[in-house]
């Protein structure tokens, strides 16, 4: 069996929006974060927006638009309650997964040393706490390709909510745009 790496599609024009997501807020995202569209004012927020909390550069979104989570590599498997809450509560109707190129949690598993120094130096914990705390959360986030996981993190959430469009993007931090990611 053979892995098809995921694709890239880049959103240039209003045409370059994969048709799965014209109609919804994903599209929308796209439109006003690539684009520059217009920004119009919103009764409740549309979509639901997970990133990376190492991705410091905002993205072009007006207020009420997005009810937005920071979680490691864009991982919700950890916020099950928020999403449903994103839904239920906030309203949203679409879910963007966005991960980032150069994300730091790629190779986690490497840095189990120099996160155990630290917390061990600079926080003051005992190190079998500290590498006991690694090994139990690192494998949880840990990933191999940002892109990937958005897909597999997309794909999750499909089948949880099968009625909600669940899109997986990649902010490019080389041009601060968002990609497509086909599986
Ligand atoms: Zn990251």
């Amino acid at each position: 069996m053979t892995i098809t790496p995921p694709r890239l599609k880049p959103v240039r024009t209003e045409t370059d929006i994969l048709p799965a997501w014209r109609g919804t807020p994903v599209a929308e995202l796209l439109a006003l974060h690539n684009l520059g569209t217009g920004a119009r004012k919103y009764a409740h927020p549309q979509i639901l927006i997970a990133t990376c909390p190492e991705q410091q550069t905002a993205l072009r979104i007006p207020a009420g638009f997005a009810i937005s989570l920071h979680t490691a590599a864009a991982n919700l498997k950890r916020d099950p309650f928020k999403v449903s809450w994103a839904i239920g509560i906030g309203r949203v109707s679409a879910i963007a997964i966005v991960g980032h190129t150069d994300c730091g949690l790629v190779g986690l598993r490497n840095q189990r040393e120099a996160f155990v120094e630290q917390l061990v130096g600079a926080a003051g914990w005992e190190r079998p706490a500290a590498e006991q705390h690694f090994d139990h959360w690192s494998d949880l986030f840990a990933i191999d390709d940002p892109a990937g996981f958005a897909v597999a993190e997309a794909a999750r959430l499909r089948i949880r909510y099968p009625k909600i469009p669940v899109a997986a993007l990649l902010y490019d931090t080389a041009d601060g745009m968002l990609l497509q990611i086909e599986a």
